[in-house]
């Protein structure tokens, strides 16, 4: 009786005020209250208290958190990017245990692309109506620094206004590394032939034993952190990453997420966080325990509640299927990251999901969740918000959305 009478109160409520009680009523009985009064009066938690969370399993409590959060600084919108990903070449000079992509001269299933053959397909995405291009490659061993710069000028060429998101942090040593030029130097070059964002890649586990044991050889944390610090002083965004569920401890993960708050209470620089779940397979790594569903859930939802100077975390729908992704969005995540046409990297590790996701798709998961459905630029500026349709009734005709869908098909 007790709780039919409450569940009549929550309903008489107003829908914020709603979510705000019913975010009361499931964390006020679980061992997380004391955590629930920092979240809900705005303060800071500790290092100590992400580890509480991650321990927890009460994952609808720590969700509730999460959701707190996400809608403090989202709203009810989540978003979406019409993207592709390019892989320019898989050559790399390191060989990463976890990694299932690269790949040394001597293989037969090497890849690299020329400029041209790169600029169409920016030609082929201006065409589906994307906006943004992400470019990353292994490092390779001998392409001079003018293919970089060329690549960036050709693919402004094809249109000014496509956003070009290139190259991960460890990319950016290795060219400055090749071409004998400083980290600054090679990203004031890159930036004036047309480089609009860095991309996250290449930070894994920051905890350098485990960086080590997964990613032997590869640049350090304070490296990675390095370029995006400088990259951020010349006015530059980026975004940042975790790879988790390999071999790293939850005090890592923490450890993780604390540089990163860190240096954004510093510069102000990271536009989002994308958490991307390990894929067991097809590489040197073994993992008992790959991450699962709830694991995928409660590292997403910590990261919301943690990172609070970052306005926005992703759940990456590659890694996680667009299925759980879309759950995510209840669980701290306020963006499903974009289409991506041809995703390489996870599906080269094993990933089972499609390598594609139509705008349509991502419009209806968004909706289904309860959320208004933005289409988002590089930077997360909304581009198009879609008015909240029955989650039933898919996106509407014509505009962006069907052009994309019907071009697809043939893509
Ligand atoms: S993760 Fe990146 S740096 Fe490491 S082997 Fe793969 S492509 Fe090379």
């Amino acid at each position: 009786m007790a709780s039919e009478i409450a569940a009549k109160l929550l309903l008489s409520l107003p829908p914020d005020a709603a979510n705000l009680a019913f975010v009361n009523s499931l964390v006020q009985r679980s061992e997380l209250r004391d955590l629930h009064e920092k979240v809900a009066s705005g303060q800071r938690i500790s290092e100590a208290d992400a580890l509480r969370l991650f321990e927890s399993k009460d994952l609808n409590a720590v969700g509730a958190l999460a959701d707190l959060v996400c809608r403090r600084k989202n709203g009810n919108r989540a978003s979406y990017i019409l993207n592709r990903y390019i892989n320019y070449s898989n050559y790399c000079i390191l060989s990463c245990q976890f990694c299932a992509f690269a790949r040394k001269k001597r293989d037969a299933d090497g890849f690299q692309y020329s400029v041209e053959e790169i600029a169409q397909m920016g030609r082929e995405a201006l065409r589906l109506g994307l906006t943004e291009l992400h470019i990353v490659g292994g490092l390779h061993p001998s392409l001079p620094f003018s293919f970089y710069t060329d690549m960036l000028r050709a693919l402004k060429a094809v249109d000014g206004r496509l956003q070009l998101k290139c190259f991960t942090a460890i990319e950016i040593l290795h060219l400055a590394w090749l071409a004998k030029k400083s980290v600054e130097q090679v990203l004031v070059e890159l930036k004036a032939a047309g480089l609009d964002s860095l991309t996250g890649g290449g930070a894994e586990i920051f905890q350098p034993a485990v960086r080590s044991a997964i990613a032997k050889g590869k640049e350090s944390a304070e490296e990675y952190l390095g370029v995006h610090r400088i990259w951020h002083r010349l006015g530059g965004r980026s975004t940042c990453t975790m790879l988790f569920g390999h071999i790293e401890s939850l005090a890592d993960r923490v450890d993780h997420l604390r540089r990163l708050r860190l240096l954004q209470d510093q510069t102000r620089g990271f536009v989002g966080f994308v958490p991307l779940p390990y894929q067991p397979g097809h590489n040197q790594l073994e993992v008992q325990t790959p991450p699962t569903g709830f694991d995928m859930l409660r590292t997403l939802a910590v990261s919301r509640v943690y990172l609070d100077n970052f306005d926005h975390v992703t759940a990456y729908w590659v890694g996680l299927g667009l299925k759980l992704a879309q759950v995510a969005l209840s669980y701290g995540a306020d963006d499903l990251h974009g289409t991506i046409i041809e995703e390489k990297i996870f599906h080269m590790a094993g990933a089972t999901s499609p390598q594609q996701q139509t705008e349509a798709e991502l419009v209806k998961g968004i909706r289904e969740a309860g959320r208004v459905p933005v289409q988002r630029d590089t930077f997360y500026q909304p581009v198009k918000v879609w008015d909240a349709a029955p989650a039933d009734e898919g996106p509407p005709a014509g505009g962006a959305s069907r052009v994309l869908e019907n071009n697809l098909a043939t893509a």
